[in-house]
């Protein structure tokens, strides 16, 4: 039986912003439906009496280098990111964060818009995107039209499941800056073996090393779960790019500042705190390792097509 009374299937942006400010609370925007379907089950009472599928919009799955940006609409599946050649040559973080999402049949209908927007500090597609600096663009219900604004990725989260966005908001599209000469991402996660939805642990990071290629000038790391919002571990960031070089002992003090500034905790079903900070050893320490060296591959900046200069 259908636990909702309509479901609208708007091809513009102005459409679908108009149906949720008609219906506001009794609205919920749907586009893979693999978390609000599964939350709508789970929370009876609170089911939504109208659905706004937001995956017949035009342009809402684009992936385009444009004007400095890399973009990505917000209805992008995580299949489409994982096989994207502009998404592999300039973020990597990104494509092997979506591509561990769930299996197959997950990936292919579920969205970075609905991953972002569902508001899991675990998220792996928000993890990958955290470390690209990305910004989300969130248009809102005006009288005279669909209003748009940039804001920096971080902006939108206010707690665990929790979003900033109003009942007549919705996000549109994702943006960061291409991949610099010089420069790496990656993205690695502890999943328990039978676990389906989220990780144990998830850190993607990307650096930016010096012309010499020792040093690292840049550096963002994500990880999740590590506080009630994804979490950048800004210390760590900064042991590294304060290092004389990029070495063993640059790694285990970055290693040492992210395990302190983290807020870890225990989880019934996932892991224990005391096991989340170990695994900050092993994955920071892998993860690092596999952005420098991809930054050392990558002394000239990517094509504009997509194509890897050297193989990474
Ligand atoms: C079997 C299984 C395995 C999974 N494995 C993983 C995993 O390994 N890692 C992981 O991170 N996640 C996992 N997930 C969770 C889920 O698949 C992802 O979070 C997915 O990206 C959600 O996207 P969706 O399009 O299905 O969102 P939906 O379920 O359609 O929507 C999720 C939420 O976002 C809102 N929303 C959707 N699009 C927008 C938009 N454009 N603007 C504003 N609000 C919007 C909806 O209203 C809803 O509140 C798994 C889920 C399942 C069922």
């Amino acid at each position: 039986m259908a636990r909702w009374r309509a479901y609208h299937t708007p091809t513009t942006v102005a459409e679908a912003l108009s149906l949720l400010h008609q219906h506001k609370d009794k609205a919920r925007i749907i586009a893979g439906g693999t978390d609000l379907i599964l939350d709508m089950e789970a929370e009876h009472a609170a089911a939504p009496e109208v659905l706004v599928d937001v995956t017949k919009i035009s342009g809402i799955d684009r992936v385009a280098q444009e004007d400095g940006w890399i973009v990505l609409g917000a209805g992008i599946t995580h299949t489409q990111i994982e096989s994207s050649p502009l998404l592999r040559a300039h973020a990597r973080c990104l494509t092997e964060s979506c591509g561990v999402i769930g299996g197959p049949q997950v990936r292919n209908v579920a969205t970075l818009g609905g991953n972002v927007a569902h508001a899991l500090p675990a998220a792996d597609g928000t993890i990958g995107l955290l470390a690209l600096e990305a910004e989300v663009e969130v248009a809102g219900h005006s009288a005279r039209g669909a209003l748009h604004s940039w804001q920096p990725l971080l902006s939108i989260f206010a707690g665990p499941g929790r979003n900033r966005l109003a009942p007549d908001q919705m996000l549109h599209a994702f943006r960061f800056r291409p991949n610099a000469a010089r420069a790496g991402n990656a993205f690695d996660r502890i999943m328990r073996p039978q676990g389906v939805a989220l990780p144990v642990l998830g850190i993607a990071a990307r650096v930016r090393l010096d012309a010499t290629l020792r040093r690292v000038e840049d550096a963002v790391i994500a990880i999740g779960p590590a506080g009630p919002t994804p979490f950048r571990a800004t210390r760590a960031e900064e042991a590294l790019t304060t290092a004389k070089a990029f070495d063993d002992d640059a790694v285990e003090k970055a290693i040492a500042a992210a395990q302190t500034q983290a807020s870890l905790r225990n989880s019934k079903y996932r892991a224990s705190q005391a096991y989340r900070h170990e695994m900050i050893d092993v994955l920071l320490k892998r993860v690092l390792h596999s952005a420098v060296k991809r930054a050392r591959m990558n002394d000239a900046p990517a094509e504009p097509n997509g194509a890897q200069p050297k193989s990474a």
